[in-house]
């Protein structure tokens, strides 16, 4: 999954954009810089909008994008119903703007408006969403949203914490957060200073065992060096990856190991060992070589005997080598020594990447 910040900020300027987060080009959380960070051609790509409250900040790209979706396909827009029912009696209301859910002067709607429920999950464009509950005084809600390839990322919404019934209901791979306030400032509005942050940080870490990477956005442009070195001290005490997201920024976000998945890496090195073998016998062999994958490095099997085997095993499996020895060792070493998993571990991931893709590679079809 590709996480892209389009705007970080709750406010405006040459160099900060409004809170905005596009996920794989596909789906988008909250609108702030919609249009104002994406081509024409980027905005056409978006398929599912996701808004987590009223303020401004949040919803200041959807009047421009129901504009310059005219001629394609609606985009599908979730929120809690208070939000739509403001947005439509408000902003894309016939008088501000024309109102994109109907039919307009300029075509077919192209806003699809869908009320959401914190806590419920639902689909949107092929990823799972999960709205969460957000403290915020007006309605307000976070999202968890999880791709195909198994990954997730929860961006709190704007919150002034309290958030135990979110971190319930999550397991993001990337968490991104809302710091509107350096710590001075704490409690003068319904935002979340670095202090906050920590608390809610320590009290996911009690309920889920670990934390994921953070990423901090909703700063206020004139407080941002304060909050940024507020934060850096956050992630120093709690030992996580603890940082400030900027405009343009893109993060790659892997699925974690807690939901039994693997990374892009060893997944690619695991197809080419299952392209390599076949059927049931395979996953014997596959267990001995792992074996002396591990054996090579510990350095107690010299590379050109591990060649040899790789050779023996791709001639016992009856197939053609796909890759070559040489790929096949550089790809094993990646998967053993990475840090990904041990060697006990291959064939056991083996089979979850087989249910995880929800094909019979062993003893069946394939
Ligand atoms: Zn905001
Ligand atoms: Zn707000």
């Amino acid at each position: 999954m590709q996480v892209r910040i389009l705007g970080a900020h709750n406010s405006q300027s040459r160099t900060t954009g409004l809170i905005s987060i596009l996920v794989d080009g596909v789906v988008c959380v909250d609108a702030g810089s919609v249009t104002t960070a994406l081509t024409l051609e980027e905005q056409r790509q978006v398929r599912a909008l996701l808004l987590t409250h009223r303020h401004y900040d949040h919803i200041a790209g959807v009047a421009t994008l129901g504009m310059n979706r005219a001629g394609t396909e609606a985009v599908a827009v979730f929120a809690p119903a208070e939000v739509l029912e403001e947005l439509t009696a408000h902003v894309i209301n016939g008088t501000l703007y024309p109102r994109f859910d109907e039919r307009t002067s300029l075509g077919e709607a192209t806003l699809a408006l869908t009320a959401v429920e914190a806590l419920r999950a639902f689909d949107a464009a092929g990823y799972r969403v999960v709205a969460t509950p957000a403290p915020h005084g007006v309605p307000a809600v976070g999202y968890q949203v999880t791709g195909p390839d198994g990954a997730s990322v929860f961006y709190t919404g704007d919150t002034m914490g309290g958030l135990d019934a979110a971190w319930e209901a999550v397991s993001p791979d990337l968490l991104i957060a809302e710091v509107t306030l350096p710590n001075r400032l704490r409690g003068t509005s319904k935002h979340m200073a670095a202090a906050d942050l920590e608390s809610e940080l320590v009290r996911c870490k009690e309920l889920k065992g670990a934390l994921p990477r953070v990423l901090v956005v909703h700063m206020t442009p004139a407080h941002e060096e304060e909050i940024r070195r507020e934060v850096a001290m956050v992630g120093q005490r709690l030992g996580v990856d603890v940082g400030l997201a900027e405009e343009g920024m893109t993060v790659e976000v892997l699925p974690g190991p807690s939901k039994g998945g693997v990374s892009p890496e060893a997944v690619e090195g695991l197809r080419a060992v299952v392209a390599a073998a076949e059927q049931k016998a395979a996953l014997r062999m596959l267990r001995d070589l792992s074996g002396q994958f591990a054996e090579w490095g510990s350095g107690r099997l010299g590379t050109g005997e591990l060649r040899r085997r790789i050779g023996d095993f791709h001639a016992a499996t009856h197939q053609p080598a796909r890759m070559s020895a040489q790929e096949l060792v550089q790809r094993a070493a990646r998967l053993l020594h990475g840090g990904q998993m041990g060697k006990d571990e291959v064939p056991e991931a083996l089979r979850r990447e087989v249910e995880l893709q929800g094909e019979v590679w062993y003893g069946g079809t394939h």
